[in-house]
């Protein structure tokens, strides 16, 4: 049977829409066979989506993708297969939230300042009440009708020098790797072409990153054109480093972007699935602990 991967997705755990639950459903029925969630800084949809690939028979691969500050930038890294009972793992997210939730709070008033009332009540209503993040500010500012759609939102209100924007620390790159290695995972720089870097400034990343223990990049995802995905594949290829592929999906409010739909990789990488047969193959909540997987040989 020929699989079918998408190897990064959001659900209400972070900033998406889709339930755990209803986006493995999503995931099935548009043919996905490996499914990765991966949500902002937690782990906490794995449980859900775990039960309920399992009742449909498809592979869960239990993700995260990691805020990063790089070089006065915010990088995201993404963590696949991870054993997510990992207390490093755990601490580290754990520091993440802390900073998300005073954030939040902390765009609220400088929203506040800016003359828009409320918002970090309104952003907190459309999230799930534990992690707030940009994308539910932008959503209720949305419905404000204080712009046009969420793009708009961030243009004009939350990022750097505009008034909701709120600088910050995030993991430093070594301690995101870490916590993902300490965790059993394999460590992806997400989607390297939204980061406006030079080719020099690519290099440096991607150095760095696989000096830290870091094995993969994103090929293909959502937000790369086809151009993105060949100059990426050559990074790969030059950097010795395995490629993934996975949409970005955050729900199906954005029709563009579907689950399962996403071009194959070029040829001339070596995608980050090649040796996963002997790794997680059936992400059981049932089993006593989160993260105990039975392996294909192992029964
Ligand atoms: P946060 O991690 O809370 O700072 O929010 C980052 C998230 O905001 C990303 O994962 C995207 O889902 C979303 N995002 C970032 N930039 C944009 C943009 N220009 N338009 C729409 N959504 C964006
Ligand atoms: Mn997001
Ligand atoms: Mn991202
Ligand atoms: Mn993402």
């Amino acid at each position: 049977m020929n699989s079918i991967y998408d190897l990064h997705t959001h659900s209400t755990a972070s900033d998406g829409t889709l339930t755990p639950g209803l986006l493995v459903r999503r995931a099935a029925a548009a043919g996905v066979t490996v499914l990765a969630l991966t949500d902002h800084d937690t782990t906490e949809g794995l449980a859900e989506a775990g039960a309920v690939a399992r009742e449909l028979g498809i592979t869960l691969i239990p993700g995260v993708e990691i805020s990063v500050t790089w070089g006065a930038r915010t990088v995201h890294i993404v963590g696949l297969n991870l054993e997510i009972d990992n207390p490093a793992l755990q601490t580290g997210l754990a520091g993440l939230m802390d900073f998300r939730a005073w954030r939040a709070e902390e765009i609220g008033r400088r929203l506040a300042k800016h003359g828009i009332e409320q918002a970090y009540e309104g952003a907190k209503a459309l999230s799930n009440g534990v992690l707030i993040g940009r994308t539910h500010f932008a959503r209720f500012l949305v419905h404000r009708r204080l712009a046009a759609d969420t793009g708009d939102v961030f243009k004009r209100f939350l990022t750097n020098g505009k008034p909701g924007y709120v600088a910050g620390q995030w993991a430093t790159l070594e301690a995101a790797v870490g916590w993902i290695r300490a965790a059993g995972g394999q460590a992806v720089v997400a989607h390297p072409a939204r980061y406006g870097l030079t080719r020099t400034r690519v290099q440096a990343l991607l150095g760095e990153f696989r000096e830290h223990g870091g094995v993969a990049i994103e090929v293909v995802t959502g937000s790369h054109s086809r151009d993105d995905a060949f100059t990426f594949a050559r990074h790969a290829r030059e950097q010795h480093l395995l490629a993934s592929a996975g949409s970005d999906f955050h729900g199906p409010e954005n029709p563009w972007l579907e689950l399962g739909r996403l071009p194959p990789l070029p040829e001339d990488c070596t995608p980050i699935w090649h040796d996963w047969r002997h790794l997680a193959r059936d992400f059981d909540p049932a089993l006593a602990k989160p993260g105990v997987f039975r392996t294909l040989l192992g029964g």
